[in-house]
C-alpha cells in the first residue's frame, strides 16, 4: 500500500509522464504550465472515462439526449448567464515574492504560501475566469467574444431546440462533453486544476414541485457511478453545501469528493438551480423558454438539476484510487488496479520470441482481437518485463503466443491481477476474453 500523501502523488506524476497518460504542452518550448497534452495511453483512459459517463448518462437511459454546443459564444450568453458579473475569484498578491493566489484557497489568510512571509498579502481583487477573444479581422469591442468556462450554458440556450425537436418532455436531461476554459488564477496538482479541460454535465429539468426529490435521485445516482467503476468507499463522500455556499439561487448543491494526497478535493458538483437560468435566457433573449404540458393545458418553467463533473480531473482520480504497488518475488511490482471499463488497453499480445514462425500466428491472434478491444502489441524485452509494463497501464489481460502455440494452437492468458495464468485454445479466446471483459 502507498500512503496518500506526496509520494503517491509523485509516483502518479512519473507514471503519467513516463508512460505517456499526460504530457506537460508545449514541453520542448520549456513547457506551458497550466495545459497538459494526454499522451496514447492517457487519450484511451480519459475516452474510457467519457464513454462510460456517456453510456451511464445518455445511452441506458430513454429520458436523456446529448448535445455538442460550440465553445466560441457572444457576450449575451455571458450576460444572462450572469458570468460576465460573477465568475470571478477573489485574489491576492504577495508584495514581497509577487505570487498571485486564490484567496479562497489560502489555508492562512495572511501568509503567503509561496515565500511563508505574513502580513505581505494585498487586500482581495475580484479576477474574472472567462477567456476573452475577438471573433473576424476586427479586434474592436463589437467582435467581442468568450470561451465557454462550462458546458452547462449550451444546455440552456438550446432548451427550446431540444423540446421541439426531440419529442421529450419534463422530466427529461441534456447532456454533454466537451472542453472548457478558466483563467485560474493558481492552476496546480498536476490535471486536477487546469486552464483548459473537459467537463462532463447534464441538465435535468423537471416539474418545480419534483425538484427536491430529483435531486437526492441525481446525488445518489452519481454516487453509484464512481462506486460502480471501483471507487474505493472510503475515498468517496456526497459533501452538502450549507446554507453559507450555495449560489443565491440554488436550494440544494453537494459536492462528489475523492480524497486526493492533499485532502478532500471537488470531482464534481450537483446542484438544484431552480428556474434561474431558464428565466434569465427568457428575459435577456425574449424567446420564452418553458414547457406546455397539452395534457393539463399547464405551462411552466422547468426546475433544473445539474450534474456537474470534470472528465480531466475524474480520469485523475481513477488513476490515483488504481495505483498500487506489491512486493513479487523480492520485486516491486507496479500495477493499476483500474476497472477493465477504464483501462487504457484491455488485452496485449505478446509473442515469446521475435523468431519469425512465431510473429505470424501473433499477428493472427491479434487481429482477432483488434475488433472487439484496444489491444497493445509488444515483441520487444523478456517477458516478463513486459507483463511488468503492462501492469503499471492497467492491461487486465496478456495474450502469450509461444512454441507450443504452432503446436496445439492455444495461447497463455495472463490476468493482471492475481498473474494466474490460463491455456486457451485460440478459437476460443475471443469468448474467453469477452466472458471477463464485458460489462
Ligand atoms: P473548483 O471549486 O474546484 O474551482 P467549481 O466548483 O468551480 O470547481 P464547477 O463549476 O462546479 O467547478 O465545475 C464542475 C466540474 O468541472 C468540477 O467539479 C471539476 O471536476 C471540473 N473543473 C472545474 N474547473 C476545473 C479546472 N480548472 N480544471 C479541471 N477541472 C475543472
Amino acid at each position: 500500500m502507498i500512503p496518500n500523501d506526496k509520494t503517491l502523488f509523485d509516483k502518479v506524476v512519473n507514471l503519467s509522464k513516463r508512460r505517456g497518460f499526460v504530457f506537460q504542452s508545449a514541453e520542448i518550448y520549456g513547457g506551458f504550465r497550466s495545459t497538459y497534452d494526454y499522451g496514447p495511453i492517457g487519450v484511451l483512459l480519459l475516452r474510457n472515462v467519457k464513454d462510460q459517463w456517456w453510456r451511464t448518462m445518455v445511452q441506458l437511459r430513454h429520458d436523456v439526449v446529448g448535445l455538442d454546443a460550440s465553445i466560441l459564444s457572444p457576450p449575451a450568453v455571458w450576460q444572462a448567464s450572469g458570468h460576465l458579473a460573477n465568475f470571478s475569484d477573489p485574489m491576492v498578491d504577495c508584495r514581497e515574492c509577487g505570487a498571485r493566489h486564490r484567496q479562497d484557497k489560502l489555508e492562512d489568510q495572511d501568509t503567503c504560501p509561496s515565500c511563508g512571509r505574513s502580513g505581505t498579502l494585498t487586500d482581495a481583487r475580484q479576477f474574472n475566469l472567462m477567456f476573452k477573444t475577438h471573433a473576424g479581422p476586427m479586434v474592436d469591442s463589437a467582435a467581442e467574444v468568450y470561451l465557454r468556462p462550462e458546458t452547462a450554458q449550451g444546455m440552456f440556450v438550446n432548451f427550446a431546440n431540444v423540446l421541439n425537436t426531440s419529442r421529450k418532455k419534463p422530466p427529461f436531461g441534456i447532456a454533454q462533453i466537451g472542453k472548457s476554459f478558466r483563467n485560474e488564477i493558481t492552476p496546480g496538482n498536476f490535471v486536477f486544476r487546469t486552464r483548459e479541460f473537459e467537463q462532463m454535465e447534464m441538465e435535468f429539468f423537471v416539474p418545480p414541485d419534483d425538484s427536491d426529490g430529483w435531486y437526492r435521485y441525481w446525488c445518489d445516482a452519481r454516487m453509484d457511478w464512481y462506486r460502480d467503476l471501483g471507487m474505493p468507499e472510503d475515498r468517496l463522500r456526497l459533501r452538502e453545501h450549507d446554507s453559507e455556499e450555495l449560489s443565491h439561487y440554488s436550494t440544494g448543491t453537494a459536492d462528489v469528493e475523492f480524497l486526493f494526497p492533499w485532502g478532500w478535493d471537488e470531482l464534481e458538483g450537483i446542484a438544484n438551480r431552480t428556474d434561474f437560468d431558464l428565466n434569465r435566457h427568457s428575459e435577456s433573449s425574449g424567446v420564452k423558454l418553458e414547457y406546455y404540458d397539452p395534457a393539463s393545458g399547464e405551462r411552466y418553467v422547468p426546475h433544473v438539476i445539474e450534474p456537474a463533473a470534470g472528465a480531466t480531473r475524474t480520469a485523475m482520480a481513477f488513476l490515483m484510487a488504481a495505483y498500487d504497488e506489491e512486493e513479487v518475488n523480492d520485486d516491486v511490482r507496479t500495477v493499476l488496479r483500474l476497472d477493465h471499463r477504464l483501462a487504457p488497453y484491455k488485452v496485449a499480445v505478446l509473442p515469446l520470441s521475435k523468431k519469425p514462425e512465431m510473429i505470424d500466428p501473433s499477428n493472427e491472434v491479434l487481429g482477432l482481437l483488434q475488433p472487439h478491444w484496444m489491444c497493445d502489441y509488444d515483441q520487444t524485452q523478456a517477458i516478463g518485463r513486459r507483463y511488468r509494463r503492462q501492469d503499471e497501464i492497467g492491461t487486465p489481460y496478456c495474450v502469450t503466443i509461444d512454441f507450443d502455440t504452432l503446436d496445439d494452437l492455444a495461447v497463455t492468458v495472463r490476468d493482471r491481477d492475481s498473474m494466474a495464468q490460463e491455456r486457451v485454445p485460440i478459437d476460443g479466446l475471443v469468448d474467453h476474453l469477452a466472458s471477463r471483459l464485458t460489462a
